[in-house]
């Protein structure tokens, strides 16, 4: 049994954490830097250690303050949210070196998929489809290469194995421009992420950005939760997003969940996932597997009624899946819209002391946010302050309901993105669903 975890991160999640803690009955501990002493979650929970100054790398990226922390609180376990030391297989490791149960797939499992290349390999092998491309590192043949390009069909993007963030990737429309593009990554790529290897994809136009959550256990179970679209993005970063996806037919959210859960079968994943997709012209093409809880994951919870925090404390437990594939039936339609401290034309960050707070409320409203009156917005970190989950019986009904929330909300004393969020409420396009990932940026004139 887990009697006691670490909750190693901060924000609108350590709050989400905590709240599945608390229901549990499962001490907590809350670490924070210097700048987050005034956390809502380092309020509420148990016992709080500050583990270093503002800067991440000093605080919330520092491997041994947090072991360290997780030891003089005898803790349990160490949950590490989403970002930060969440996908980090040496971080994995050493908290399980050091006695402690982390709340995620073995360091192994975490490596694997954090390089691209054994990812799609390990996913093809499991029948999950992926885009055509090079299936292994680029070498120095430079005729293969030309020779394979061709075959893929232009435009094709070269991609770092170890890249991350929406960087180390670049488009290439012309042969002529080909090889230059591989060196060029490849520099990029070892200088950035400490591993120059690169891959080919054939590089999608118009796609859109579907996902698929999955919860596997240490049992040989794995089920799937259906699926997310993620394809309000700006700058490679999610705006908006809702389950189900507009369009995607039962058959296919059956199929591809089921490949998804397959997969985790076969490589003996543990924990949460997320299988991410693009889709295009019908088709679902595996890009990457992101192994933790992604920010995302209420619209899941809201339509399929399962609390994906407490599973995933239950896995590392030891504990089975409370839930078997036919236990999971899709109940009406969320939307989720991230809320910014930034300024809502230029996108800057915009930090500072939040004067008056007034959450909206009503039927099917769900908001995860730990901001307060006079809660100060460090300028250290995200800019993210919380999140509006709107959920209804139907895709209509959500956004009516998302519109009046938005509506209602007042942050004063800082800026927010609520307008922006606002105009997508209202857009005829996004109303009729099914847009793709570059619907955003143009609609911005970006
Ligand atoms: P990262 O780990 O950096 O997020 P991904 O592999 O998830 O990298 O790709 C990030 C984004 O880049 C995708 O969401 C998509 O917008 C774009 N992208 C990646 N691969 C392709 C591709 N083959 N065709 C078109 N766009 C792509």
């Amino acid at each position: 049994m887990i009697e006691k975890i670490v909750i190693a991160n901060r924000g609108e999640i350590a709050l989400r954490i905590l709240r599945a803690c608390r229901e549990m009955g499962i001490k907590t501990v809350a670490v924070h830097s210097d700048a987050d002493r005034d956390l809502k979650h380092v309020r509420l929970a148990d016992e709080s250690v500050c583990i270093g100054p503002a800067a991440s790398a000093d605080s919330y990226l520092n491997v041994p303050a947090l072991i360290s922390a997780a030891e003089v609180t005898d803790a349990t376990a160490i949950h590490p949210g989403y970002g930060f030391l969440s996908e980090n297989a040496d971080f994995a490791e050493r908290v399980e070196d050091s006695g402690f149960i982390f709340i995620g797939p073995t360091a192994d499992l975490i490596r694997m998929m954090g390089d691209k290349i054994t990812a799609i390999e390990a996913m093809k092998a499991a029948g999950v489809p992926t885009v055509p491309g090079s299936n292994g590192p680029l070498d120095d043949d430079k005729e293969r290469t030309v020779k394979m390009a061709r075959e893929i069909g232009y435009p094709v993007i070269i991609k770092a194995a170890g890249g991350g963030g929406g960087r180390g990737m670049r488009v290439v429309h012309s042969e002529a421009a080909l090889l230059n593009a591989i060196s060029l990554t490849q520099a990029e790529a070892g200088a950035a992420f400490g591993n120059p290897v690169v891959y080919m994809e054939k590089f999608l136009e118009n796609p859109r950005h579907v996902e698929f959550q999955v919860l596997a256990d240490t049992h040989g179970n794995a089920i799937h939760l259906g699926e997310r679209d993620c394809s309000m993005q700006r700058r490679h970063q999610k705006v908006v997003e809702e389950a189900p996806a507009p369009g995607i037919t039962a058959e296919q959210r059956q199929r591809i969940g089921e490949r998804c859960a397959a997969a985790c079968r076969e490589i003996g994943y543990r924990g949460a996932g997320t299988f991410e997709f693009l889709y295009e012209n019908g088709e679902f093409y595996f890009i990457e597997m992101n192994t933790r809880l992604q920010v995302e994951h209420p619209v899941t919870e809201m339509t399929t009624g399962v609390d994906l925090v407490k599973e995933q404390i239950r896995i590392a437990a030891g504990e089975p899946l409370s839930y078997k594939q036919k236990d999971i039936q899709l109940r009406g339609h969320a939307i989720e819209c991230r809320i910014n401290a930034e300024n809502p034309d230029n996108f800057m960050p915009c930090p500072g002391t939040i004067e008056q707070v007034h959450l909206a409320g009503g039927p099917g409203i769900r908001i995860d946010s730990h901001i307060y009156n006079g809660y100060k917005v460090p300028p250290y970190y995200d800019s993210m302050i919380g999140k509006i989950i709107a959920h209804g019986e139907t895709r209509d009904c959500a956004m009516a309901r998302m519109r009046t929330a938005l509506s209602e909300m007042v942050i004063d004393g800082i800026q927010t993105n609520i307008p922006l969020q606002a105009r997508i409420m209202h857009d005829a396009a996004f109303a009729a669903g099914g847009v793709n990932i570059h619907y955003l940026e143009k609609k911005l004139g970006l």
